[in-house]
């Protein structure tokens, strides 16, 4: 019966173009590939900086793990926290420009530990839209009232926070986001927070190490600076190791470790890759050149792709995103790019909303003008032939 209903399911997935499959890569990341055995122009990491196969921090990773071992045998607060942790903490906190840094060992762990210890029942919660479903996740498990904004209108924040008698308040975005590019509005949604008591959590997945003097995030680009602030940078993307740190006020980020359970109530992650990360911070604050190599390719993607129909949207950071709307429709242009050695994941519902199926396209400092022109010539000829 049972079985039955979720064979049913399955089929749905089907019919409405929605089942998610997983291609098998045999080399490392990078922008060449080969994924069932073929040679693939890949634009869909995270790897912003290139890092996640630079040998510098494999040798690091090794070294870590012949000086350390593989795991840390236990949780933080037992015994598997590590002197590199607390080397690692301090470098993120500095780099970060916050007091103190807790370093978790996911951004998915990050968002849906820290949410739940900041706010629970009789407080309130004010997201926008499209943030990460890793922020959702924490507010659903926070149990606090969640209400969610317009995308990127503090009109719409300011109205819901004016309307909201909750005891605590905590306004939660991320920087960039992850589907569409764009950047948060962080100083308004900062003196909102200011003018209504409420905390400011931001996400900042796809910021860190990109944005800012010294890749130090969106934050800092934006120049802001409050207890407020609760900083989360993930370093599975630019950082190209894996893992994830809430930074701030040291009071905040010492409730933190008193409360985020899944900072508690899990293995603390091997101290090698807190050594890997210590080489990989070292990288991306030398990354300028990285960082302009990467701007410069986003501007030659906006100066080559000629659309009509499909639409790119209006994104300064590497994520680049064109929108197609239908889902059968981005999956065919995903196949047709896929047939020509261009491996572009199609992003559909319900990581996006109904009706916005869209390209991902994601840049790194790891592609040359070469893979951007061969790709926005292929999106300008398909378009054309559909
Ligand atoms: C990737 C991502 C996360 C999750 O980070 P992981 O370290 O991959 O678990 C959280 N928030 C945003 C906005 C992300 O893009």
């Amino acid at each position: 019966m049972l079985l039955d209903r979720l064979k049913a399911d399955l089929a749905e997935l089907d019919t409405r173009a929605l089942r998610r499959t997983r291609r098998s890569v045999a080399t490392p990341c990078a922008p060449h590939v080969r994924v069932d055995g073929r040679d693939m122009l890949a634009f869909c990491s995270n790897d912003y900086l290139g890092l996640a196969a630079e040998p510098a921090l494999a040798h690091a990773l090794q070294a870590g793990a012949t000086h350390w071992g593989t795991g840390s045998g236990a949780s933080h607060l037992v015994s598997g926290h590590y002197a590199v942790h607390d080397e690692l903490e301090a470098r993120l906190a500095a780099f970060a420009g916050c007091e103190r840094a807790l370093y978790f060992s996911t951004g998915y762990m990050a968002n849906t530990g820290t949410i739940p210890a900041l706010v629970g029942r009789g407080d309130a919660i004010f997201a926008d839209r499209l943030n990460h479903a890793s922020l959702v996740d924490g507010a659903l498990l926070s149990r606090a009232e969640l209400h969610r904004y317009a995308h990127g209108d503090p009109a719409a924040l300011e109205r819901a926070l004016a309307a909201s008698s909750a005891k605590r308040k905590l306004i939660v975005t991320d920087a960039i986001f992850s589907m569409d590019g764009d950047v948060a509005p962080l100083a308004a949604l900062l003196a909102l927070a200011e003018r209504f008591d409420a905390w400011l959590m931001v996400d900042d997945a796809h910021g860190f190490g990109v944005l800012g003097p010294g890749g130090r995030g969106a934050v800092a680009e934006a120049g802001l600076a409050s207890w407020r602030v609760i900083y989360v940078g993930t370093l599975g993307k630019a950082a190209g190791v894996s893992g994830a740190f809430v930074a701030g006020h040291a009071d905040v980020v010492e409730w933190l470790m008193q409360k985020a359970r899944t900072y508690i109530f899990t293995t603390g992650a091997p101290p090698a890759l807190a050594e890997a990360l210590l080489a990989s911070l070292d990288l991306i604050e030398r990354g300028d050149e990285r960082r302009e190599h990467l701007a410069g390719l986003v501007a030659l993607l906006h100066g080559e792709l000629a659309l009509a129909r499909w639409q790119l949207l209006p994104s300064r950071t590497p994520i680049q995103p064109v929108l197609i709307g239908d889902n059968a429709e981005a999956l065919a242009v995903a196949r047709a790019l896929w047939d020509e050695g261009l491996w572009v994941p199609a992003i559909r519902p319900p990581t996006v909303p109904q009706g916005t199926a869209r390209l991902r396209i994601s840049l790194t400092a790891a592609h040359c003008a070469d893979d951007v022109r061969r790709l926005a010539h292929a999106l300008n000829r398909l378009e054309a032939q559909r």
